[in-house]
């Protein structure tokens, strides 16, 4: 009988979950509605559903279920595996303990961690990163997330909070993020933050019959065929995150950068012209040197980072 680990990637759109080895091979993957913007109930209900999926997929594999491995929004303190701060995709998890919940339908080890911590993690072992010894990760979402691996182990922090990279400021006097706070790189690189400015853009020119983009990927593509707000927009993203990248590189100095998540296919038009703004900004002794990938596995890096994450524990146990 194969042992395996019970793998959930929480985002604020769908609960992702599956099943995966240790060495990072997912066997089997499904998704739900997380009911991301709802209740606890809501969440815990999705959670426990999929528990039970997942309970019932296991046994007709014959596959043993050895531990659980759970990826959310926000930061999560490591012992009771709450999630504290603030998490604005998916509200109603702050303050959740995600072990409670699991623990009512499965008796089996559970570990909780940063989602952009395990996609990167993923990406570092069997993405992208494969080979380099310090990778830096960018996920590119509604929001913006990162997760710092060296030598295979996700660098946490001293609270668990290391790599909230989406809100450090570039700007002191900048936009409002919607925390609240201002300059965030969030409030101008993330998939939100490009759909609000070219929708601002619209009124701001005067054009008479503004698009209002509901995403941020038809913006980008209205950005390639030359309409203004997009082009505008995008490029307004484009310098930010270059800001952001030559910081990023001055103050750790990664192997590599990798840029994931679904807004990162709308960057990979701009690749080169965001390679050369980074190597314009950052410090000499430092130019050129860092490699900055997209990153390969798609929306499968928190669950491949998840079920590696698991193997890890175990084995230092
Ligand atoms: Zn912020």
């Amino acid at each position: 009988m194969q042992k395996a680990i019970l793998a959930f990637d929480l985002g604020g759109t769908y609960l992702k979950y599956g099943i995966g080895t240790t060495d990072g091979e997912i066997i089997h993957h499904a998704k739900r509605d997380s009911g991301g913007k709802g209740s606890i109930e809501t969440i815990a209900s999705a959670f426990k559903a999929a528990a039970l999926e997942m309970k019932e997929t296991a046994v007709r594999k014959n596959i043993t279920l050895t531990a659980v491995s759970i990826g959310t929004p926000g930061a999560v303190d490591k012992k009771t595996g709450a999630v504290f701060g603030s998490s604005p995709n998916v509200p109603a998890v702050v303050g959740l303990s995600l072990q409670d919940i699991i623990r009512e339908e499965l008796s089996l080890p559970v570990v909780v961690e940063n989602d952009a911590n395990l996609a990167t993690l993923g990406e570092a072992i069997k993405g992208a990163g494969a080979g380099y010894r310090s990778v830096l990760g960018l996920t590119l979402g509604t929001g913006l997330g990162g997760g710092f691996v060296f030598d295979g182990n996700i660098y946490r922090g001293a609270h668990g909070s290391a790599l909230e990279i989406g809100h450090s400021s570039i700007d002191y006097n900048g936009r409002i993020c919607n925390c609240g706070k201002p300059g965030h790189i969030e409030a101008y690189a993330s998939g939100s933050a490009i759909m609000k400015r070219a929708n601002e853009l619209e009124i701001e020119l005067g054009f008479d019959s503004p698009r209002k983009f509901p995403k941020s990927k038809p913006v980008f593509q209205a950005a390639l065929e030359g309409y203004e707000p997009a082009v505008i927009a995008v490029s307004e993203a484009v310098d930010a995150l270059s800001v952001f990248l030559a910081n990023m590189i001055n103050i750790v100095d990664p192997s590599c950068i990798i840029i994931g998540g679904g807004v990162m296919f709308g960057y990979l038009d701009y690749w080169d012209e965001l390679k050369g703004k980074v190597a314009d900004k950052v410090a000499d002794s430092l130019t050129g040197k860092t490699p900055i990938l997209p990153a390969e596995l798609g929306n499968m890096a928190g669950m491949v980072g998840a079920v590696l994450n698991a193997g890890r524990l175990s084995s230092s146990q």
